[in-house]
């Protein structure tokens, strides 16, 4: 069922079973868990059922460190940011999970198997195939033969795309027939209330843009309101006192995965050498797939490195410019790069284009996803500012390190190495080995890190169930727990979480 919150009478007192915070992928999937059983859930979304600026507007915050869309990089109403979302879906790496002696602070509870078998029903809930994402023999039996990596350094991987799914729209009517799920809409959670040692959540306080304010107690309460947002949430409860923070970890450990813009090209003669799935995605099945390049985990152990994952894709075309000679040194360079590429690259058929003597090549764009070490003061904490309830606006400060940018450079340079060893380009590097981040470095709205999982509860914001330490019935769900972000996009690893916390809450409550 659908409530609107606006439309219930001021200081109206719900009460649920389960009361799950957010109707994003992570509180959507959980809700579903549910659905048809005799739990009564209420899933309390901010937004309605298409964007509104006001409520967009409570996204709005400070941003002090690497400069940061906190209103663009994410989506309040019902479906949450997957309004929006590229749809790339990859696992994480069995590597990602271990705690790495070259990592400070690196290490899940847990190994990839506690998820695996929660993968493939996330597969088929974000709508892609249910596995096939390691280079198995399946897509070289479904698009043809592809080659092998040569040099040591790279192996390559899948990454399948959802249609992209909209939760809210996907999965919303079914939601809205389930007798025992309420839907409360345009409801904003702006408080969750605690018992008298603090140890029990037991109400959330809601207000709607309209000027309403509710109440909803629940017996288990779970925050899935995004990877920025469960820090901020948990930073205001109880009355702004904190809920989770008796180590001052909230907020702390933001991960992203840093893309960069713009970092080099991949110089191409003839089209011929490069199989499909390396420059497009190929549709299988009313799906569609394409090939990635991640470091091989030897490589990764000999050189103290992090994960990362590059894809390429035909970005466009060199022509030598008729008559105007280059501009300066570099841009020389680059044009003698490219005449040689041509030459070493031409196979026996020749260039593509012999008959037009201004082309020179084609070129693959590279798009990057790195995995950030995990870092305390990179950070989640609340501003001066305030929104429209008069709560403390979010405030974040994101920050790389060396280690960041050593294991970008080196990954980089493999990659160099991969395409000319297996003959298929030669690669133009445009960052400089020189210490800084370039300044074109940005986000790929993937926020992880800020309630990490962690055993101990002095390390960690939530236990290996999702559970906030110290808390009776208070967990977390999202991308906020991973303790290391790996180099995958987050969302289908955090609804598989979100379908692993669904079976331990229906464990604890039978
Ligand atoms: C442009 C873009 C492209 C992306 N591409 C990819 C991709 O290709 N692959 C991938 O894996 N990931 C991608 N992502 C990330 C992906 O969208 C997120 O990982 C995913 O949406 C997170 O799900 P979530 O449920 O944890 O949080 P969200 O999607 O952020 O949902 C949180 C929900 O909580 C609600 N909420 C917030 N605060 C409150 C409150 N106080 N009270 C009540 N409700 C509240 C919000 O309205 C929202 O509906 C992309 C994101 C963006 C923005």
């Amino acid at each position: 069922m659908f409530i609107d919150a606006r439309s219930l009478s001021d200081n109206t007192s719900l009460n649920a079973d389960l009361a799950i915070i957010g109707g994003g992928p992570a509180g959507i999937t959980l809700a579903r868990a549910f659905a048809g059983s005799d739990v009564k859930v209420a899933l309390v979304e901010a937004g309605g059922l298409e964007p509104d600026p006001g409520v967009q507007a409570l996204y709005e915050g400070e941003s002090i460190g690497i400069p940061y869309p906190l209103v663009g990089s994410r989506l309040r109403f019902l479906g949450g940011s997957s309004n929006h979302w590229g749809g790339y879906c990859r696992p994480l790496d069995p590597i990602d999970f271990e705690a790495r002696d070259w990592v400070p602070h690196s290490g899940w509870p847990f190994t990839i198997d506690e998820l695996r078998p929660y993968y493939p029903p996330a597969s088929e809930i974000v709508e892609v195939a249910p596995g096939y994402y390691n280079d198995s023999d399946h897509w070289r039996q479904e698009i043809g033969d592809m080659p092998r990596p040569v040099t040591g350094r790279m192996r390559l991987q899948f990454v399948q795309f959802s249609r992209p799914t909209h939760f809210g729209t996907r999965y919303g009517p079914e939601l809205k027939r389930a007798d025992n799920i309420q839907v409360l809409l345009n409801a904003n959670v702006v408080d969750i209330r605690a018992n008298h040692d603090a140890r029990r959540a037991e109400r959330l306080s809601i207000r709607t843009l309209s000027g309403l304010r509710h109440t909803l107690s629940a017996s288990y309460i779970i925050i899935a309101t995004g990877g920025l947002e469960n820090a901020r949430t948990l930073l205001l409860a109880n009355g702004g006192a904190g809920l989770g923070n008796q180590h001052d970890l909230v907020g702390r450990y933001f991960m992203e995965h840093p893309h960069l813009v713009g970092f080099g090209e991949i110089v191409v003669a003839d089209l011929k050498r490069i199989p499909r799935i390396f420059r497009e995605r190929v549709p299988d099945q009313g799906r569609s797939v394409q090939v990635a390049f991640n470091p091989d985990y030897g490589f990764l152990r000999e050189r103290r490195l992090l994960n990362a994952t590059f894809m390429t894709g035909v970005a466009g075309e060199y022509r030598q410019p008729p008559q105007s000679p280059p501009a300066d040194a570099r841009a020389q360079a680059h044009t003698d790069m490219l005449l040689a590429a041509r030459r070493l690259l031409a196979d026996g058929d020749g260039p593509v284009k012999p008959q037009d003597p201004d082309y020179l090549g084609l070129w693959l764009g590279i798009g990057c996803a790195c995995e950030q070490a995990p870092n305390p003061d990179s950070r989640v904490t609340l501003s001066q500012q305030r929104d429209r309830f008069d709560l403390p606006r979010i405030r974040l400060d994101w920050r790389l390190g060396e280690q960041d940018r050593r294991s970008l450079v080196t990954h980089m340079q493999s990659l160099a190495l991969e395409f000319g060893a297996l003959g298929m380009g030669r690669m133009a590097l445009h960052v400089e080995d020189d210490g800084l981040w370039p300044a074109q470095v940005s986000g790929g709205s993937h926020h992880m890190g800020t309630t990490r999982m962690s055993d101990d509860p002095t390390r960690g914001v939530v236990d290996r169930d999702c559970l906030v330490h110290g808390m009776d019935n208070l967990y977390v769900a999202g991308s906020s727990v991973f303790p290391t972000a790996g180099s995958s996009n987050p969302t289908l690893t955090l609804v598989a979480l979100a379908l692993r916390l669904a079976d331990h809450l229906k464990e604890r409550m039978r």
